[in-house]
Parts: structure tokens; sequence; C-alpha cells
């Protein structure tokens, strides 16, 4: 069975973006593959987060993906620094990644002009801490988008270059993972691009959301004046609302509010409260579980225990190799 490896960046809740786009997949994936989903903590700290804070949003991202049905005892669901395998193996995969590539990096660019003041080694070394967390399971398949993909190409590069320095066909060549060609792509509310929980106040909307929240930020959602010819294309912030639609209203509900729109009836009022309860419908279970699950700590203590230590098993065969190719042996 082949082995997949994904990371969670510990950054808040989660919105319907992070739903339909990852957590639907790991739990599809977690029945198929050989899977270790982490929770990538040792990445956080390239920018400095507060101790409590940081904590608070490992203990949350970690209940938020169980309630969406990753189940620990199907996957190995672990917290990244339970492992230190993983530190040590990030040193020596140091010593074979070159400056000149680490900076040509477009996420390493990207986070040089974001935080000038702070342009530490371990953000220019994020893409290695990155591979390392992929091969040390010897991973073949990582769920990733777009933007990743540089990231699993430098991943490629390393793992291709420990095999030639030492003549070894020791790690595999990992590649990308998607169950569609077509990424899932979850609009945000305020009528362009991407749901994120960093594109503003209104545009996500969280697991985590009370239904009253919900609703007002529905009903804020960028729409325009409305169809005036028959058959008329929708606009972005229209299709996105029906995007949204799609994923959490029954399709004869969607099909009503289409043939509004093609008819030029249609009351974007109507739509949007629609279009709230529908995500409260489907929210509210996980929010339910969300809390209880956040609630429970000695059942995550023993989940992050029981991650460990099948982390920790995998990493630990992976790195005695390495030592042993390496040349660290023990006397
Ligand atoms: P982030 O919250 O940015 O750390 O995203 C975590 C993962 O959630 C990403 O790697 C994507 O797989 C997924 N994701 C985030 N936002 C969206 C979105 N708007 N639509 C689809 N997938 C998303």
């Amino acid at each position: 069975m082949e082995t997949v490896v994904s990371g969670m960046r510990p950054t808040g809740n989660l919105h319907l973006g992070n739903y339909f786009g990852a957590a639907r997949n790991f739990v599809r994936m977690q029945d198929e593959f050989n899977c270790f989903f982490f929770i990538a903590d040792y990445h956080s700290l390239t920018t400095h987060p507060k101790p409590e804070a940081l904590h608070n949003s490992v203990k949350q991202v970690l209940a938020e993906y169980i309630a969406c049905g990753v189940d620990p005892e199907k996957t190995t669901l672990y917290i990244q620094s339970d492992v230190p395998e993983i530190p040590e193996l990030y040193l020596l995969f140091n010593m074979l990644a070159y400056k000149g590539e680490l900076e040509r990096s477009t996420t390493y660019k990207d986070k040089v002009s974001k935080q000038p003041d702070n342009i530490n080694a371990g953000l220019l070394t994020y893409p290695v801490l990155m591979a390392v967390d992929i091969v040390i399971h010897k991973a073949t398949k990582v769920p990733v988008g777009k933007d990743q993909e540089q990231h699993l190409e430098m991943t490629r590069n390393f793992a291709k270059r420990f095999n030639h320095i030492y003549g070894q066909d020791y790690f595999p060549e990992p590649t990308a993972f998607n169950y569609t060609d077509e990424l899932v792509k979850i609009p945000g509310l305020d009528g362009s691009g991407k749901m994120g929980k960093s594109e503003g106040e209104g545009n996500a909307v969280f697991l985590i959301d009370e239904p009253d929240v919900i609703r007002k930020k529905v009903m804020k959602a960028v729409t325009d004046s409305g169809p005036t010819e028959m058959h008329q294309e929708k606009p972005e912030a229209i299709r996105n609302l029906f995007t949204l639609m799609e994923s959490v209203s029954a399709p004869e509900t969607i099909e009503r509010f289409d043939q509004d729109y093609n008819n030029c009836t249609i009351r974007y009022g109507d739509l949007k409260k629609q279009l709230a309860e529908d995500m409260i419908n489907f929210t509210t279970p996980i929010r339910d579980k969300i809390k209880t699950i956040a609630a429970d700590e000695s059942y995550l203590r023993k989940v992050v225990n029981m991650g460990a230590e099948k982390a920790r098993e995998s990493a630990s065969k992976t790195l005695k190799d390495v030592r042993e190719i390496i040349g660290l042996k023990s006397f």
C-alpha cells in the first residue's frame, strides 16, 4: 500500500474551503492508503507565534480535523514536534540543500517581502523541513495544490541527491496526488477568489461558526443588481454563490434558483437565506463534534500519544537507515 503524507498548518479554525479541499480528501485517503497526517507546528515557528496561541491552535486544528472524520485509528495522526527524528533528519538534509536553490523558492521570496524584519534561517530552510516531513515516512504521494508543486520538486531533488551522493536507491521520489484533475476551489463570500482565513473579515464560513454568525456573513455576501436578460451569463460573485450552494444544498434547490436566475425572477435575499440555512445544516453536526472533542483533553492526549508512537516507529526506522548509509555508525 502506498504511503501518503500531508501536513496541516495550525493557523486558526477550519472553514468550508478546508473541509471540501482538504479534510474530505483525508477522510477518503485514510481508507485507501497508509496515511501520515500531522500538525505542522515547527513550521509555524518561523513567524514567532505567542506560545499559548500556538498551543491552542494545534489543539483546535487537531480537534477540527478529527471532527471532520479523520480517524486516528485509521491514520497516523500526530504533532510534528512530538517526533524528534524529524529535526534530526532535517539537520542531515540541510547538508544536501544549497543556499542558491533555497533562495530561489517562490514562497521564500514571498515571505521575505512579507516579513522583511524576520528573515530567519528557518524560513530559508522551510522546504528542507517540508521534504523531511515527507521522506521520513518514505511517502510516494503528497496531496498538494499547484502552489506547493515547487516544494515537492525540491523534495524530489533532495531525495535524488541523497540517493546519488550515497550511491543508494533509498528514498522514493514523491509525486503530487489529487482525486480529481480539477482541484476543488471553494470561493469566498466577498465576490471573488477563494475562501481563506486571511482574505478579510466575512469572506470565510468556519465550521465552528454559530448559526447567527453564518446568517450574517452570508447575508452580507457580495452580489449585483440582478440579471436583466434571460439566460444571462452569471458574473463571478453570483457564480460563487452557486458554487457554494453546490457544496451544501440539494440539487433541486440549486436547480430552482438557477431557473429563477435564467428567468430574471431571482431574489438574492431568498438565495442567501437558503444558502445560509443549508450551510448551518451542514456545519451543525460538525460544530457539535468539534466542541465535544476539543473539551475532551484526555481523549486528545490519547490521540497524540498514539500518533507520536506510530509516527516515531516509522521515522526512527528511516533515520536508523540514513545514519548507517551516511556513515554515522556506532562503534
Ligand atoms: P490553509 O487553511 O490555507 O492552511 O489550507 C489548508 C488546505 O485546505 C489547503 O492545502 C487546501 O487543500 C485546502 N483549502 C484551503 N482553502 C481552500 C479553498 N478555498 N478551496 C478549496 N480548498 C481549500
